[in-house]
């Protein structure tokens, strides 16, 4: 028996280094029921990251005529590159049922909000600041200046919790994504949704 017919926006964010890539990631090795949407992007391809897989990678001209176009959901411009969401892919994944879920930085989030107030909100926070520090510090991708401009946004990003349905500790990977399943779950039994 299906009561719903329409899908479930799900924008996971939070701060940079607090793990949505790796959460998303995780939830699709266990084959959680979500389509997980490709972003626009003009930062440029770190090793390993193959176009259309992790992201379309596109030139600042190629994003500003997505934008002109009205082809992006949301979009931001993050520590220097454009970060966007084609619409296309989660308009008609919506409308076929499908639940699809957005890993985006805070200010896409915020869009998504104002555009889209229905989708569910999860803000994924960090047991702590220090060691959000140690985990982009960690990925070894970043320079320290770059690592700097990160902390300094993901400090102000933490103010923006209030804006979120649900708040889930990142502390350990695998109890994030039982939250998020879990999350998930309980928005498809909501009566106030059907
Ligand atoms: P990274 O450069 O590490 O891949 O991503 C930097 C930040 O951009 C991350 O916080 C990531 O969640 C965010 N991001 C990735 N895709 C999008 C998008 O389509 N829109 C927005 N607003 N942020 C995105």
């Amino acid at each position: 028996m299906s009561f719903k017919e329409k899908g479930l926006l799900v924008v996971l964010s939070g701060p940079s280094g607090v793990g949505k890539g790796t959460v998303c990631k995780a939830l699709r090795t266990r084959g959680t029921r979500l389509k997980y949407s490709i972003s626009a992007t003009t930062r440029k391809p770190r090793e390993g990251e193959v176009n259309g897989v992790h992201y379309f990678f596109k030139t600042r001209e190629q994003f500003q005529q997505m934008i002109e176009q009205g082809k992006l959901l949301e979009w931001a411009e993050y520590v220097g590159n454009c970060y966007g969401t084609p619409v296309d892919y989660v308009r008609e994944s919506i409308e076929a049922g499908d639940d699809v879920i957005l890993e985006i930085e805070v200010q896409g989030a915020l869009q998504v909000k104002r555009k889209f107030p229905e989708a569910l909100f999860i803000f994924l926070a960090p047991p702590d600041l220090e060691e959000l520090k140690h985990r982009i510090v960690g990925r070894g991708t970043e320079s320290a200046d770059l690592i700097e401009s990160r902390m300094m946004v993901a400090k102000s990003e933490m103010e923006l919790m209030q804006n979120y349905n649900y708040v889930v500790e990142n502390d350990q990977v695998e109890k994030a994504c039982d939250r998020i399943e879990a999350i998930v779950l309980a928005e498809h039994c909501r009566v106030d949704r059907l």
